[in-house]
């Protein structure tokens, strides 16, 4: 998989011909920024940007991001239609947050609370849901402190 700014994709890789509005770049452009403040001091996608394309050897391709430090994850991705099955005819975005499993034998990452939006049937919809859920993350984490979310964590 390949990690690339938005800023220097290609729209075209996941978006329709003529759909990729400059309100779209606005939207994903003011959601990477968003993304990039809910965790200051911390990291923020591999790009350090917040959001980025993730593009998979086969062509297809996802806009996702994180911000990060060493406490807890906020993570979303959105996926345009026929990402994961070609049967898939809507975008799909979705939104965890997340803790560093503690256990013995190391399992990755623990969910302790995610959102999932499916059925989106146009860009549009598609990038404003993103941007809605990017906002229950900066909510969340200003509603809790970031050291809280390990005793949230339901596998503890
Ligand atoms: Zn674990």
């Amino acid at each position: 998989m390949e990690t690339i700014r938005l800023a220097d994709g290609d729209p075209a890789w996941m978006f329709p011909p003529g759909t990729f509005t400059a309100d779209i770049a606005a939207s994903l452009a003011t959601s990477s920024r968003r993304l990039r403040a809910t965790l200051p001091g911390g990291r923020a996608g591999l790009c350090h940007e917040g959001l980025e394309y993730s593009l998979l050897p086969d062509g297809k391709c996802c806009v996702s991001g994180f911000a990060e430090n060493d406490l807890v994850s906020f993570t979303v991705e959105l996926r345009p239609p026929g990402y994961y099955s070609a049967e898939t005819s809507t975008w799909e975005v979705d939104a965890e947050i997340s803790v560093r499993c503690d256990h013995n034998v190391d399992c990755g990452t623990h969910t302790v609370e995610c959102r999932e939006v499916t059925g989106l049937t146009s860009p549009d919809q598609a990038v404003a849901t993103l941007a809605q859920l990017i906002e229950w993350l900066a909510q969340r984490a200003a509603e809790v402190p970031a050291e809280q979310w390990r005793e949230m964590d339901p596998e503890r």
